[in-house]
């Protein structure tokens, strides 16, 4: 496809700016030496252009994207028009209090609605995006040890089923990161934590259910034996449309956890799109979280509230407010029945599609798993050559995104599939089939595997190239 630049020809334009509605004033600015490159182009050149670009994507509105941890479902359209409204968006940060009570009850109900789906009794909103909630709730633990004087607690311990923003958030806030393996079982060995944990133990990130999909048998064991040590848990809960509604990590006895707005509330996420990911505490931390809480008066009026013993903003403001917007609009949506529901609809997705794949693909875990399960092709990689990123590349030609690939890294040539709780059972049972079907193919033509994708737009990529030597820049 042509790129913009490439498009229309000098002369060429579209103005879609409103007329100038105050006196034009000449700049005393330093001038360029040469003319900006900017396209030429027609609105109508224009519009071809994106609508080209747009089709060249996939999205969850193009069909099934199964892409593991991610959770890429279909966002209702309703949180959009909510999210559009103008007295969500015509507003400035720096606005007096009084003359935007309607946004700062949408937070204070958010934050008190996902408190009582977390069990936790603070949150903020200000993370903009799950590690950076975990990066915020590290930074919640280091200031309650400090608080205590209590400078011993150096390490946080991280299982090697958690999420891989968990070692690298701990080690972003200072920490240094101890990794325990899992047992057999794929949940996090508890000997092996036990014999991890001491005086130096500042806390522990669990990532639950965990990156193989399952839900620890053993974490309230796992709590425990952190709050003997002295450490406090953290629950990463980017993954929350597991359970929520039917268990709660403060239940669990955690004392920290961040959620994915963006992914369990339903906001569109791909392609770095706006993220939240806040960050829940148990009263005793709250005075450590960052600043603007929404909090109401006795006479009902909204305030924002600055901690007493803050760790600092972690992001201007108070978050991205737009998708706090569209989280709420679907909890409401949703409503006390439906939340459980939407977890027990992606539990019972992700084992209905489990039970119909284990025929030909092993899983790496062969037991009831959560809202995701792996798959393992070691097997078929050793005995006719054909791997995990042969079979995802040729899902692509059946309009399917692929799973994620090759993570968790516990587990060889993994396929890390999240069918999500949108998808209706003819649109599973299509998928099945064509897994099925590329199974057969694999088995008939091994060699013909390195080909796919055949019928996208672009063929088989080189990644390492594209990830090492990307072109960024368009040489005029
Ligand atoms: C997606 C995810 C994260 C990271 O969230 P981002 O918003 O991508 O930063 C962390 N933990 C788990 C378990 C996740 O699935």
């Amino acid at each position: 496809m042509k790129l913009i630049f490439e498009r229309g020809e000098e002369g060429q334009h579209c103005t879609i700016l409103p007329a100038c509605d105050v006196p034009e004033v000449a700049l005393e600015a330093p001038k360029r030496e040469k003319a900006l490159h900017l396209p030429h182009v027609s609105e109508n050149e224009l519009s071809r252009h994106y609508t080209e670009l747009a089709g060249q994507v996939h999205g969850v509105n193009n069909g099934f994207y199964p892409l593991g941890s991610c959770t890429m479902k279909y966002n209702p359209k309703v949180n959009e028009k909510a999210a559009a409204l103008p007295g969500f968006t015509r507003i400035h940060p720096l606005q007096p209090e009084h003359t935007i009570q309607g946004c700062l009850e949408v937070l204070e109900k958010t934050e008190s609605m996902l408190c009582e789906v977390t069990g936790m009794d603070a949150i903020t909103m200000q993370p903009a995006a799950g590690a950076h909630g975990e990066f915020t709730g590290l930074l919640l633990i280091k200031a309650y040890h400090d608080s205590r004087k209590d400078t011993k607690r150096t390490k946080i311990i991280v299982p090697d089923s958690a999420h891989g923003t968990n070692p690298a958030s701990a080690a972003m806030a200072g920490f240094e990161v101890v990794s325990i393996p899992s047992g057999e079982d794929g949940c996090v060995d508890l000997e092996k934590l036990r014999e991890a944990v001491g005086e130096d133990t500042a806390g522990l990130m669990l990532t639950n259910p965990n990156t193989v999909g399952l839900f620890d048998k053993n974490i309230l064991e796992i709590t425990s034996i952190i709050h003997e040590a002295g450490g406090l848990a953290y629950y990463d809960g980017a993954n929350l449309n597991a359970v929520m509604g039917i268990v709660r990590p403060g239940d669990m006895g955690f004392d920290v956890v961040h959620l994915n707005l963006h992914k369990t509330f339903s906001t569109p996420h791909g392609g770095g799109g706006p993220g939240s990911g806040p960050v829940g505490c148990k009263a005793f931390l709250k005075e450590f979280l960052p600043g603007r809480l929404a909090e109401k008066d006795a006479e009902g009026m909204y305030h924002f509230v600055d901690p007493a013993a803050s760790v600092g903003n972690v992001k201007a403001f108070y978050g991205n407010f737009l998708v706090v917007v569209r989280a709420l609009t679907y909890l409401l949506m949703l409503g006390k029945e439906g939340i459980p529901e939407a977890s027990s609809n992606a539990v019972l997705n992700a084992n209905y599609m489990m039970a119909k794949l284990k025929d030909v693909y092993p899983m790496a875990y062969d037991e009831t798993c959560m809202h995701e399960f792996v798959m393992t092709l070691e097997q078929l990689k050793h005995e006719i050559d054909v791997s995990a990123m042969d079979i995802a590349k040729a899902l692509l030609d059946y309009g399917i995104h692929p799973p994620t690939m090759y993570f968790p890294l516990i587990v060889h040539e993994a396929l890390m599939i999240e069918p999500t709780e949108t998808e209706s059972k003819e649109t599973l049972d299509e998928v099945i089939r064509v897994f099925h079907e590329i199974y057969e193919n694999a088995k008939a033509d091994p060699a013909a595997m390195h080909e796919a994708p055949v019928r996208t737009y672009v063929r088989r990529l080189d990644e390492v190239r594209a990830a090492r030597k990307p072109v960024l820049r368009y040489e005029f």
